[in-house]
């Protein structure tokens, strides 16, 4: 999934991770969203030049639909015990005219961000690349397969194909 955000929040947010929105469309959370274009949307009124667009990998636990407005559970989906409410693609809900699908997670360590999708600056744009590799390193996760690797670094090989690096645990690559 994708979460856009203001450029100066760009390093502290790959370093120390999302905090929690206290309010919103669903209620209190991390607002992200499969849809790329959605994401690159936010800020709201902030210049293009400004924003990042991180791609992240959610593990979403026990997901609420929420698909209609004034929906029971629109912001109490987490009391309620779920760990994420998603709000389906043109499902009709009025605030949300482009129809672009959203969601909103309630623990923010659900969340990894693997790579910067968008930011206009190609030398910001790679320093932020490299920031999130080596926090992902320190983590102990590796870049590729984003699997645990604390016991010991996979061994990364360049793909005979296509040259890309990978990882030999990574599922698939083609
Ligand atoms: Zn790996
Ligand atoms: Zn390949």
């Amino acid at each position: 999934m994708y979460h856009g955000t203001h450029l100066k929040h760009a390093k502290v947010i790959i370093t120390q991770g999302f905090q929690r929105s206290t309010d919103g469309l669903l209620g209190a959370g991390v607002y992200i969203s499969r849809n790329i274009e959605k994401a690159k949307c936010y800020p709201l009124n902030v210049d293009k030049k400004d924003k990042v667009v991180f791609k992240l990998r959610v593990q979403v636990g026990k997901v609420k639909k929420i698909d209609c407005d004034n929906h029971p559970m629109q912001k109490s989906w987490h009391q309620n015990g779920y760990d994420c409410a998603w709000v389906p693609p043109n499902c009709g809900i009025s605030t949300i005219k482009s129809g672009r699908e959203e969601d909103c997670v309630w623990d923010p360590s659900r969340i990894t961000i693997v790579d910067v999708a968008c930011c206009m600056d190609d030398s910001t744009r790679a320093d932020l690349r490299k920031l999130v590799k080596s926090q992902r390193r320190a983590e102990g996760v590796c870049n590729r397969c984003h699997q645990d690797e604390s016991s010991g670094l996979h061994p990364i090989q360049s793909c005979w194909e296509c040259g890309k690096d990978i990882c030999p645990f990574q599922h698939k690559h083609f």
